[in-house]
């Protein structure tokens, strides 16, 4: 298959062609141009995104005899101008020339393998044979691939045959199954030259900075995410909006923020525990005025609480005068109910009350409870409990 204009030459952002075909596919058309400039997917590298005469290029593929389909929302002909995305193609390829540098700096350094490679919309990352990476090796290959950076190394398309790879030190000979014509390889002078059909900038410098953000385990090894190029700025500003951001709501600078936030996070478990416990007591103390009626059966609600709660009170009502028998229900019209007290009057109880409630339930030793979804007749299940209706 013939190498591309973009796989001659990765800087090329436009051209103008002809329309050669152009038919309807699915939901829009196919198009077959005269040249492109766009790459369709391959070698680990997204499809372009771009332009043909105006319309946006909804997908790009390339066909079996080599011609690359242009899928379109509309019909085109005659003479179109066919722009790149530009922008985000330069990201594309500094992050995939970053992984070239990456791999080979691992490879050299500590001879790990990369067995897959993904290039993502924010951070793109190497698989490595490897089970697990120190913070020092980390370190170290970072430090060492943003040197090379530095140094400025040009990046070259080489194109020789098969035959000729071995002799030429190539880091891959892992080529795709039924690859056939001239071998396109991707040179990093000094430092690496290995098979690949994907685009790359034409010099270490452009790639600007590496930043190694982290591993995953996996089955097979451990996965290495990184950031290169427009990106390393892009993160950085944006942790520093998170600053500005943090520095506003917290009111105290950068250096400030941690043992703010750690301030925070304690006192707000202080908070919590003191008031779990003058819950428990507001609870125990109805609970206990309940029981002080001298009613058979009495009842609770309130629309704020929960479970926890309704066991409270009904617990402080029973301590109090262990025959009365308690319903305490939370929530608006969907909530939980609580019946409890004399195990008998319970386990015929319950049920009734789910019955009305619309709810489900269930329990033993005294209590049932559940989930309701009609707690507006909460009045008709005290009714059939007993419940003195009183008139305040
Ligand atoms: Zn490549």
């Amino acid at each position: 298959m013939d190498l591309l204009p973009c796989q001659e030459d990765a800087g090329l952002r436009s051209l103008r062609a002809e329309v050669l075909q152009c038919v309807p596919a699915g939901d829009g058309f196919d198009s077959v141009l005269s040249r492109t400039p766009m790459y369709p997917e391959g070698g680990g590298q997204p499809s372009d995104t771009g332009t043909v005469g105006g319309a946006p290029v909804l997908s790009l593929r390339r066909r079996e005899d080599g011609a690359v389909i242009h899928h379109l929302p509309a019909p085109v002909s005659g003479t179109v101008d066919v722009e790149v995305d530009w922008e985000r193609r330069y990201d594309l390829m500094q992050q995939h020339t970053a992984q070239h540098l990456l791999t080979a700096t691992i490879l050299e350094r500590t001879g790990w393998r990369t067995i897959a490679f993904h290039l993502g919309p924010d951070r793109s990352d190497v698989e490595l044979d490897v089970p697990a990476l120190a913070d020092t090796d980390l370190g170290a290959i970072e430090a060492e691939v943003n040197v090379r950076i530095r140094e400025a190394h040009p990046v070259r398309v080489r194109v020789t045959d098969r035959e000729h790879m071995a002799d030429l030190g190539v880091r891959s000979r892992r080529l795709p199954e039924g690859l056939t014509g001239p071998l396109r390889l991707i040179e990093i002078e000094g430092i690496d030259l290995n098979p690949c059909g994907g685009l790359h900038v034409a010099n270490t410098a452009e790639l600007q900075a590496l930043k190694l953000l982290g591993t995953e385990r996996i089955s097979r090894g451990t996965r290495l995410f990184f950031i290169a190029g427009g990106r390393v700025l892009r993160d950085l500003d944006r942790a520093l909006e998170r600053d500005r951001t943090l520095t506003r709501v917290l009111t105290c600078g950068t250096d400030e923020h941690l043992p703010a936030i750690e301030r925070l996070v304690a006192e707000r478990r202080t908070t919590d525990k003191a008031l779990k416990e003058l819950r428990g007591e507001r609870a125990a103390a109805i609970g206990r005025d309940l029981a002080r009626t001298g009613d058979p059966a009495v009842a609770f609600h309130s629309p704020e609480a929960d479970m926890e709660t309704l066991h409270a009170v009904a617990k402080a009502a029973r301590e109090a005068r262990p025959d009365v028998l308690v319903l305490a229900t939370g929530g608006d019209l969907d909530g939980v109910f609580l019946v409890a007290g004399p195990e008998e009057r319970v386990a015929a109880a319950g049920p009734e009350v789910a019955r009305i409630l619309e709810g489900r339930g269930g329990g033993r030793g005294g209590t049932f409870q559940g989930k309701a979804s009609r707690l507006d007749r909460r009045a008709d299940a005290a009714i059939l409990l007993g419940v003195v209706q009183r008139v305040p």
